[in-house]
């Protein structure tokens, strides 16, 4: 991820408004398919609300859940889907949601570093017609965000009501019943020690990048438009040489 410093400097073939989930995926989708991509984020962070929300996605039929064996159809979907939207039912819509939310998922399992996990979350309303008590929702896989180099700074920190000692928990419930039974269970001590140190090095990488940036601030695109930054992504070879 590079920043651009001049408006002049902005031709692309996809110019992306917000690096939230939509804009993010919206952008490594058209960079894979070989487009020359810029996003533009007005915010001094990338992530929008994105990045301390939940992140637990619905997606019936994603792979996670037929591995595991949950028993679903797209009939089912689509009777839940027509049961909770009532008079606002898109058929075109639904069809289209269906059919690509578990692609999404393969898509950027295969192409990128994103992973998902299954989680054991109900759909909101589990007894209504279509509804399952498991098996629709996947969170995405801690990832580790030192491989972010520098750029780590610019993620949108989380939510301070929803971290522990800074540390956000993660949605796939492991966390949660671990930290819950770790005077319990030697699995779970481990579990959250383990948790706990890879936290304190991801804090000490932090303040580190805080420091060596500050030491660098960070370009904008114009003067005449300071809240604006632009991020131009670029090859994650030159991205790793650009952080030596
Ligand atoms: C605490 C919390 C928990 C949540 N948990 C979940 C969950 O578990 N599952 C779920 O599905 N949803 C959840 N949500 C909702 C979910 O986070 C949002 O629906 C989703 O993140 C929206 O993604 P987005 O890409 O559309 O927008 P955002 O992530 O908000 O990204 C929009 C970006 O566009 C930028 N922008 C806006 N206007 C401009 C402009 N003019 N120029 C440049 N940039 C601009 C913004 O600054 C922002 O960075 C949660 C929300 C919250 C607050």
């Amino acid at each position: 991820m590079t920043t651009v410093t001049r408006s002049s400097d902005l031709a692309c073939d996809v110019l992306v408004i917000g690096s939230g989930a939509g804009g993010l995926s919206t952008a490594i989708t058209a960079k894979k398919q070989g487009l020359d991509v810029i996003v533009v984020e007005k915010e001094e962070y990338f992530g929008g609300t994105t990045a301390f929300s939940g992140g637990v996605l619905w997606i019936p039929g994603n792979r996670h859940a037929k591995e595991a064996g949950v028993q679903d159809t797209r009939e089912a979907a689509v009777r839940y889907m027509r049961g909770e939207t009532g008079a606002m039912y898109d058929e075109a819509a639904v069809d289209a949601f269906l059919d690509n939310g578990p692609r999404m998922i393969d898509f950027f399992e295969r192409e990128t570093s994103v992973a998902f996990l299954p989680t054991l979350y109900p759909d909101y309303h589990p007894d209504a017609p279509g509804g399952v008590d498991v098996g629709r929702s996947v969170v995405a896989k801690p990832f580790d965000a030192r491989a972010l180099g520098r750029d780590i700074v610019r993620l949108r920190p989380p939510l301070k009501t929803i971290t522990f000692i800074g540390m956000m928990f993660n949605s796939s419930s492991a966390d949660l019943k671990h930290f819950f039974n770790a005077t319990k269970s030697f699995e779970s001590a481990w579990y959250v020690a383990k948790r706990l140190a890879s936290h304190l090095r991801n804090s000490l990488y932090t303040s580190a990048a805080c420091r060596s940036r500050a030491a660098t601030p960070s370009p904008r695109v114009s003067p005449n438009r300071r809240s604006i930054s632009a991020f131009r992504f670029i090859p994650a070879q030159a991205q790793r040489n650009s952080l030596r």
